[in-house]
This record gives structure tokens, sequence and C-alpha cells, in this order.
């Protein structure tokens, strides 16, 4: 039989930044949250550098404002983008992101993923309301209309009103729940590394499609940005074995001196790109998040976005019900959350793979089709301003 310490109303596995995000998001409520990460509190209180830069839309930079956590992230880390620019192979021709003339915001901010989680944990730990329960991995969970039992590496089993599942693309515990994903690994992978750079780069991001590789640019502070390079995994596996002195040879070649002269500013980070959509985001009892849900391609930046906004709508869907005397996993709220997730994710993971798609593609047709699609969206202003307006949301 467990104790009243192994009761809670919510438990989320993963204290990653959308399980963080959704246990701050219920920080003013009555209800009895657990947050279980296999990590260990030392590490999830000093995130290390993971070579990510995360690009937040004014949305998310909104919710993060609300959760008290964007406060938490030092300027210095805050970097404007102010522009971004798509490239095809060798053509001059570049299709322009660019805010609405005279508007001064910027289209979006980039901050360094560590430097959001940090915030999050130091926002969580000043609010001290959820308890974190680290170094422990779930590893089995049932679930039924009455509630969820969750048991821990260590054996502890902890009983929950709803079990939230925020533990990555590859999630175990949607495993666990049942609920099957459609999960694509698509051979590349991306290379990321900071440099120092000769050519200023204005604040405007570029993403360059290039022949069997794509190269895009962050800019981060003056004379410094991300470079991400996605190769197919052998070359980039090469390449992750060579020194410093070689690597940055070949980044320089790659780059066709587009930054001018270069110097590594960092470690070099490899991601294998897998995308995931599970077939459901809600079980009895139970509901997905973060990229448990979805796991979008980092090509158009979004999954953190698409991320922090599923753990508000659930976060608002559960106080909503606290709030009119309802269950807080009502069944008719977790389809409801369902329902609005699918809706609002499911344009930008199909349209981002579709781009995936012809953009890796060396097929005569893909570049034909590409060299004629960037022009097209040049000409035609909705498109462009449209996909502005999302990331300024
Ligand atoms: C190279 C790259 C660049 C990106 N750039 C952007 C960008 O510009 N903009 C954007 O919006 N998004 C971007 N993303 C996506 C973004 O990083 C993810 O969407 C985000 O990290 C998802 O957060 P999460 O909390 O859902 O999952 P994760 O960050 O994966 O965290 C999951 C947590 O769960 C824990 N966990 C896993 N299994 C268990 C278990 N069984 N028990 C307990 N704990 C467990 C893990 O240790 C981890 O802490 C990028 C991703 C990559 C790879």
């Amino acid at each position: 039989m467990g104790g009243a310490d192994d009761r809670f109303d919510i438990v989320v596995v993963g204290a990653g930044p959308v399980g963080l995000s959704f246990a701050a998001s219920l920080a003013q409520s009555q209800l009895k949250v657990a947050v279980v990460e296999q990590n260990s509190i030392d590490t999830l209180a000093n995130p290390p550098f993971d070579g990510r830069e995360i690009a937040l839309t004014h949305a998310s930079i909104r919710i993060l404002r609300e959760i008290g956590a964007w406060d938490a992230i030092p300027a210095s880390d805050k970097s404007p983008l102010h522009g971004a620019r798509v490239l095809n192979g060798s053509s001059p021709f570049a299709l322009r992101f660019d805010p609405p003339s005279g508007s001064g915001e910027p289209l979006g901010v980039l901050v360094p993923n560590c430097r959001i989680r940090d915030a999050l944990f130091k926002t969580i730990h000043l609010q001290n309301h959820a308890r974190l329960l680290c170094g422990r991995s779930v590893v089995d969970a049932t679930t039924s209309q009455t509630g969820a039992v969750v048991t821990l590496s260590d054996g502890v089993q902890l009983n929950a009103k709803l079990l939230v599942a925020a533990d990555s693309r590859l999630s175990a515990t949607r495993g666990l729940l049942g609920i099957g994903a459609d999960i694509n690994r698509l051979g590349y992978s991306m290379l990321i590394c900071r440099v120092r750079h000769e050519r200023a780069h204005h604040q405007v991001a570029i993403e360059w499609f290039d022949h069997h590789q794509t190269i895009a640019m962050l800019p981060l502070a003056e004379g410094v940005s991300s470079l991400l390079l996605t190769l197919c995994s052998n070359e980039a596996d090469r390449l992750l074995a060579f020194s410093d002195h070689l690597f940055l040879r070949e980044l320089t070649n790659r780059c066709r001196g587009r930054l001018g002269k270069m110097t590594l500013a960092s470690k070099r980070h490899a991601y294998p790109l897998v995308t995931t959509w599970a077939h459901k985001f809600q079980a009895p009892s139970a509901a997905l998040i973060g990229d448990a849900a979805i796991g979008m391609h980092p090509v158009t930046a979004h999954g953190f976005n698409i991320g922090i906004s599923s753990q508000k709508q659930l976060a608002y869907g559960i106080l909503t019900a606290c709030r009119d005397g309802r269950e807080i996993a009502d069944p008719d709220m977790l389809h409801g959350y369902e329902r609005w997730l699918r809706l609002s994710a499911a344009p930008l993971f199909h349209g981002t793979n579709i781009v995936v798609g012809l953009y890796s593609s060396e097929h005569p047709a893909a570049r034909l089709a590409r060299h004629v699609g960037l022009r097209f969206a040049q000409h035609v202003p909705f498109m462009r301003h449209g996909i502005s307006a999302m990331l300024r949301r």
C-alpha cells in the first residue's frame, strides 16, 4: 500500500523544458504535482550546453513570461532574430522573411536550450510547488478511468489521478500506455557548433539548402553564430571524428566563405534526426505533451514552440476542470486537448516534412521544384507574411 507521500494529483514524466513548463503552469493551483526525471538534480540545476539554440516565437516568450521564467534568462543569452533568408544551391536568389517594416520587433528570439532549462528549473525551485523526483526513471505505468500507477526504477510506486508523459520523442511512457507513434528515422544527422566569424550577421539567419547538405547559420552575439550542418548520418559521423583543426577547415569549405574567416567557439554536438507523431495524445487518465506527442524536424525550429503551447493548453483544461468541479482527468477535457493539438500542429508538422523531402532530394525534378518554389513564394507576399506572422504570433 502506498502512503500519502506516493499519492499525487498529477505525475509528470520528464523534466525537460516542456515537463518543467507544465509543472510551472500549475503552480497557482492546489494540485499535488510530482515530476520524475532520470537525470540527477545536479544536471537539472546546471544543465550543460547541448548546442541547441531555440528560436522562440513571441507566443512562447509570452508563456515563459507568464510562468515567471523569461526574466530568469540573462539578457546576454537572448539574441534577436531580425530576418531570415532561404538559399538554394549556388543560386544568388534568397527568399526573405522580415518583420513588417516599422514594427521594430524581431521575428523571434534565439536562446540556448540549456538557458531555457536553467530558467525553468529556477522557476520551479522558487515556486516550491511541484515535487522533483530526480535520478530515477519510469519503468512501468498502468492507467484506467480511475487513475494511474507509475513504477520508478528504484521500485517506488506512485499513484496519480493523471499521468502526463513529457519524456522526449522516443517516449517510453507513450509505449507503456499502449499509444503507437509514426517514428521516422531520417538517416540524417545535424552537427551543431558555435563559430566566431569575420563577417557581420546583422541578426539575420541563413538556411542554405545545398547539394547533399543543408547549412543553417543562426545569429547570436556580434560575430558569433550557431552553425548547423545537416548531412547523411555516415558523413556526419566522419566529420565528428575529425580534429578541431580539420573540422574547421571542412566547415569553412562547406560554407564557401559566407561568414568569412571562422574559428570554433564551442564543442560539436550531433543529433540524429527523428520525427514522431503519436497516434493519440491522450488515454484514460493520461496525456502526452511536448516531443512525446509530436517530435518535429528541427529545420523549421518549432518543436519547443509547439511543446510549450501544448502544455499550456493541457494546463488550462485541467485548471478549468478544477474550477468547474470536474475531475482533472475528465475524458471530455482530454479529448478536447487532443483535438486542439492535432488541429494546431498538423499543418506545420506535415508542411515541414514536405519541405524536408523536397530539399533533401537530389532528383532533378526536386531541384527544379525548389528553385521555382522559392521564387513563387517570394512573389506571393501572403505566404511570406503568413510565415513571418506565425513566427511573431
Ligand atoms: C538540433 C535541434 C534544434 C532545435 N531547435 C529548435 C528551435 O529552434 N525551436 C524549437 O521550438 N524547437 C527546437 N528544437 C526542438 C526542441 O529542442 C524540443 O522540441 C524540446 O527539447 C522538447 O522538449 P521536451 O521537454 O518535450 O523533451 P526533451 O527535451 O527531450 O526532455 C525530455 C526529458 O525527459 C527525461 N526522460 C526521458 N525518459 C524518461 C523516463 N523514462 N523517466 C524519467 N525521465 C525521462 C529526459 O531525461 C529529459 O530530461 C530543436 C531540436 C533539435 C534536436
